[in-house]
């Protein structure tokens, strides 16, 4: 196994640092407050490629490999959790589905604009009454000449508002089960599709989830993705590429938090020495340390092992798992290093506190994905 980062993306990583640390970071108490990323982010975020980041260079993107964008993406995951959700579902689950399953008009259509960012994209699976069982879906589409008719609703849409293109799962034929629903590429612009509410959520603050109703939405059949039928299975794979990205984000996140509590233990004097000095403190540092780097070992083997074109399932679940329940701890120890302003909403720490449960949720919960494991150690198993 090889990590090593390329010249190119180690300038791109320093690249994307220094956009952070002058442009992103000094916007954070705005982003919180009117949960809303200033359009000159985004605008720069387009200059920076950061919307090419898993599109081919034929189609515009950066055509990164797993491993060159899990190193951009834990850049990212050092900041504003919201600003890197609206890039990390574009990038991931909103652009993947196209650049795998597309068909060559498809691809030319939609990727050269999704890789400038002029088209962001979104994901649409969850409905009201299929969340965690994503087979059980009710949004159906009936053809009716070289159309498909969709009616629906779908729920918890990341980047809806602001997305062009949607990757959208729903019932071809309803009496196959998981084998009859079938992926669409949808444009807001097709008659009948309809953004509503936007969720006021705990955290992931400039991150837009909102409802979608489809009503006698009419989509072109050629805008069917993949073939017919295999709108589930598209999905979960879908889903899988997706965690790896996710898992990096966190594992960015992770190194500032261990950065600022390591740094402020140092500093912060209690009983006449900084409490750096307390055993129980060191231990929590070390303990996040340890956890860390397991992750960053973890993140970068399957990022490798999907590049070399490995079947990564259960080692992408077991990433996604371990990434946001390491998240979850870090943050929480974090927070707890710093005591009172831990807690205080002008300092970052409880942003990240706040930012970091969602991970444990969205894209599969955690019980999900110890059933994914599960289920296949039982094929390996059984075998
Ligand atoms: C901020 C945010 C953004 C999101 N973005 C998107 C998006 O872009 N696109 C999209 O399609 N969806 C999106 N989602 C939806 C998200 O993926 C779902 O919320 C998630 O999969 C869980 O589904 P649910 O909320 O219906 O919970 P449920 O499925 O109702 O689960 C509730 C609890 O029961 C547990 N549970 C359920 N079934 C089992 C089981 N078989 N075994 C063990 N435990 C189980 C769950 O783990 C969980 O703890 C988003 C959600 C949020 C909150």
């Amino acid at each position: 196994m090889d990590f090593t980062l390329s010249p190119e993306i180690l300038q791109m990583k320093a690249a994307v640092r220094d956009f952070i640390t002058h442009e992103v970071e000094p916007a954070a108490r705005r982003i919180e407050e009117e949960d809303q990323v200033p359009d000159s982010l985004i605008e720069a975020s387009r200059a920076l490629g950061l919307f090419g980041i898993s599109i081919p260079e034929e189609y515009g993107g950066l055509g990164l490999s797993m491993v060159d964008k899990c190193a951009i993406f834990e850049e990212l995951g050092q900041t504003i959790n919201g600003y890197t959700t609206i890039l990390g579902a574009h990038n991931g689950i909103g652009s993947v589905g196209i650049v795998t399953f597309g068909s060559p008009e498809q691809k030319s259509r939609y990727l050269p604009r999704m890789a400038s960012g002029e088209w962001v994209g979104a994901f649409a699976l969850t409905e009201p009454e299929a969340g965690s069982n994503a087979a059980a879906i009710r949004t159906t589409a009936t053809k009716k000449g070289t159309r498909y008719v969709l009616n629906g609703q779908k729920i918890y849409i990341t980047n809806a508002p602001e997305a062009h293109v949607f990757t959208v799962m729903a019932v071809t034929d309803p009496y196959r089960g998981a084998k009859g629903i079938t992926s669409f590429i949808v444009e807001k612009t097709f008659p009948g599709f309809r953004v509503g509410t936007v969720e006021k959520k705990m955290g992931l603050h400039g991150s837009h989830t909102a409802q979608l109703y489809f009503e006698d939405l009419e989509v072109p059949e050629e805008n069917v993705l993949g073939q017919e039928g295999e709108g589930y299975v598209n999905a979960l794979k879908i889903l899988a590429n997706g965690r790896a990205g996710l898992a990096a984000r966190a594992l960015g996140s992770c190194q500032y938090l261990l950065d600022r509590s390591t740094r402020y233990a140092l500093e912060r004097q209690q009983f006449e020495k900084p409490i750096f000095e307390q055993q129980i403190i060191q231990h929590y540092l070390a303990e996040m340390a340890t956890e860390i780097e397991t992750l960053r070992w973890m993140t970068y083997r399957v990022a490798w092992m999907a590049d070399q074109g490995a079947n990564v399932i259960k080692e992408a679940a077991m990433l996604k798992l371990y990434g946001s329940e390491v998240y979850n701890r870090v943050a929480d120890k974090a927070v707890q290093i710093h005591g009172g302003i831990g807690y205080i909403a002008d300092y970052p720490i409880e942003r990240f506190y706040r930012d970091a449960r969602i991970t444990r949720i969205y894209e599969g919960t955690s019980e999900i994905q110890k059933n994914i494991i599960a289920a296949q150690l039982k094929k390996e198993y059984a075998e």
